[in-house]
């Protein structure tokens, strides 16, 4: 999509400091971080939101967690806790419509 955001930076044409990337994803800090540890995992392919990826494309979803628990470990909060957690459409807070996953950690979060 050329007017997406997260495709831009997939395509590396809008820079981001990238943490991991393999050929399904990119993982980048997030601009506005909400704890010392916010990461942003993105899959390279664009779907708007969990619910247009096709149940066949699904394993996604899986890659995007194999993703979560290396950079957990990588960034030192894979024991003491994190949060992972996606928007979805406008009264779930999404704001990029490209789908992505947060991984937050570093302090305590509320419940
Ligand atoms: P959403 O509300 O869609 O789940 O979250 C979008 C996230 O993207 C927000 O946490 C926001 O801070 C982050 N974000 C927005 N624009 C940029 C950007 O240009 N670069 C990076 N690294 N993060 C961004
Ligand atoms: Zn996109």
């Amino acid at each position: 999509m050329s007017d997406c955001l997260f495709c831009k930076i997939v395509a590396g044409e809008i820079p981001a400091d990238i943490v991991y990337e393999n050929d399904q994803l990119i993982a980048f800090k997030d601009i506005n971080p909400k704890a010392p540890v916010h990461l942003l995992i993105v899959p390279r392919k664009h779907y708007p939101t969990l619910n247009d990826i096709p149940d066949e494309e699904m394993d996604i979803i899986a890659e995007i967690h194999k993703a979560v628990k290396v950079l957990a470990k990588k960034f030192g909060v894979a024991e003491s806790g994190y949060r992972t957690l996606v928007n979805t459409n406008k009264e779930g807070g999404q704001v990029i419509y490209h789908v992505h996953y947060h991984l937050i950690g570093g302090r305590q979060l509320r419940a």
